[in-house]
């Protein structure tokens, strides 16, 4: 399998190469080549053990890498899970939740990024190279990429937060991290500022290749591909259980990463009926899917700070493929919308998709009710996607949400939803007795350069 620019330029690269660029030279994202159409392995699957169908999965996109070896990345990566099943099924209520929540972190971008720290130990031992990570996170990111290659040879991470926009635990998560070879950079702006300062380090070429950067953002192609294994396996483990020919998914979306997995599973054969997708307020995406009109809008912040994103980086995957997989068509409309701040596409949504809003008042009441009705707590994310999914309802099709993140990681939004503090962990209680360690910075790409180059230069000058 190899892998091309959304937006045309380049060579089509083998996957460890995709996965060690992150971001195409040409600054569009990668895509395979072709999507495979798995319909007639659905059956035989089914069955399978996470770990086994996530080799299955994998091996298709990645296969330049040996098969033993791809074993033995997936094992180590999931064994690190607290939870068998690495991402149960649980029925709540009149839905299906997809706990993702059972890594380190606990959040669901640790399925993604737990694989992506030994997939780069591993390319990075064969090649005899080294890899600087640049990444921006709205709060769970950040932390997940840092358990993922914290204390690994060969890599340092550079993490930039929105300083005093995550949540306290979120920060602390990140924070108390103080391997040598971890880096956090608390900026003064928001999330969007981050994004854009990653993105401005990826373009300059010359300085891009000096420093060896790498992504994990969620540009990463290799953490939309982990991401594709828990629909197959969810949807699997729910038709087993009801019967059900298709399925339905809520994805409460921040980035269009998670969604955009469902969306790949659904081209390669999965039967999804619907997914839907959820935001908060900061609502482009949900305003796209309902009007045609992708429109820049202010950046609120919301109880659900990890979907508090206006430019969804990985929706450019998705416009590409609704361009008909013309990259000329492409680049018009990501030109118009940086010009406009605004897209009309005029070309109709894949049927697969429905999307809605859900706001704080409503987020908070689902918390309460599912608590109150169900005995099941929802973090403020999950809520999002419970309060939209519940939209969309059919008595003869099973709707699953993603529940992205444990409860204890939101405990405020807890606190005001239900008046008790219900949600704890003892992993995150733990790390308010840690030593933490960040730098404040302004949000200036020459700055964030500066501290990299610095870094490096102290190890290597
Ligand atoms: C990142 C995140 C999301 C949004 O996922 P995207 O891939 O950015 O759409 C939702 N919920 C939680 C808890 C997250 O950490």
């Amino acid at each position: 399998m190899r892998y091309i620019s959304t937006r045309g330029g380049g060579e089509p690269l083998k996957f460890k190469d995709t996965i060690l660029a992150g971001l195409a030279r040409d600054g569009g994202l990668f895509l395979p080549e072709t999507v495979p159409d798995l319909r007639d392995s659905l059956d035989a699957w089914r069955p399978l053990p996470y770990p086994e169908l996530a080799l299955e999965i994998m091996r298709l996109f990645a296969d330049d890498l040996p098969d033993h070896a791809l074993r033995r990345l997936v094992e180590k990566s999931y064994a690190s899970f607290r939870h068998p099943d690495v991402t149960p099924v649980v029925p709540v209520g009149p839905v299906h939740l997809l706990e993702l929540f059972h890594g380190p972190t606990l959040a669901f971008k640790d399925v993604a990024l737990q694989f992506l720290g030994n997939l780069f130990e591993y390319v990075l031992g064969e090649t005899g190279g080294e890899m600087n990570i640049v990444a921006a996170t709205s709060g769970d990111t950040g932390s997940a990429a840092i358990h993922g290659v914290r204390g690994r040879a060969r890599i340092r991470i550079f993490v930039m937060h929105p300083h005093g926009r995550v949540s306290p635990v979120q920060e602390r998560q990140m924070t108390t991290v103080t391997d040598a070879n971890v880096h956090n950079l608390a900026v003064d702006g928001t999330f969007d500022d981050c994004q854009n300062i990653v993105k401005n380090l990826f373009n300059d070429l010359p300085f891009r290749d000096a420093c060896h950067l790498g992504a994990v953002n969620s540009i990463n192609w290799a953490r939309v591909l982990a991401q594709i294994v828990y629909y197959f396996y969810a949807a699997f483990r729910v038709q087993a259980a009801t019967g059900a020919a298709n399925v339905r998914f809520t994805v409460p979306t921040g980035n269009f990463g998670d969604i955009f997995a469902g969306y790949m599973a659904w081209k390669m054969g999965l039967p999804i009926d619907k997914l839907v997708l959820a935001t908060n307020e900061n609502d482009i995406l949900a305003r796209y899917f309902t009007t045609g009109v992708y429109s820049l809008g202010p950046v609120a912040p919301t109880l659900s700070p990890s979907m508090d994103i206006q430019v969804a980086s990985n929706f450019e995957r998705y416009l590409y493929y609704l361009a008909g997989e013309n990259a000329a068509t492409l680049q018009q409309w990501m030109a118009e919308f940086k010009a406009a701040g605004s897209l009309t596409p005029g070309v109709s949504p894949h049927v697969c998709f429905a999307a809605g809003r859900g706001d704080t008042a409503g987020t908070l009441a689902t918390i309460r009710e599912y608590w109150t009705r169900h005995a099941y707590l929802l973090d403020p994310h999950t809520a999002v996607g419970v309060t939209v999914g519940s939209q969309f309802l059919d008595p003869s099709i099973p709707m699953i949400c993603l529940a992205t993140a444990h409860p204890a990681k939101f405990g405020d939004a807890i606190v005001r939803a239900t008046g008790l503090d219900l949600a704890r962990h003892p992993i995150l209680d733990a790390l308010a007795a840690l030593p933490t360690r960040m730098r404040i910075v302004p949000a200036d790409t020459a700055t964030v350069a500066g501290i990299v180059k610095a870094t490096i230069g102290g190890k290597n000058a």
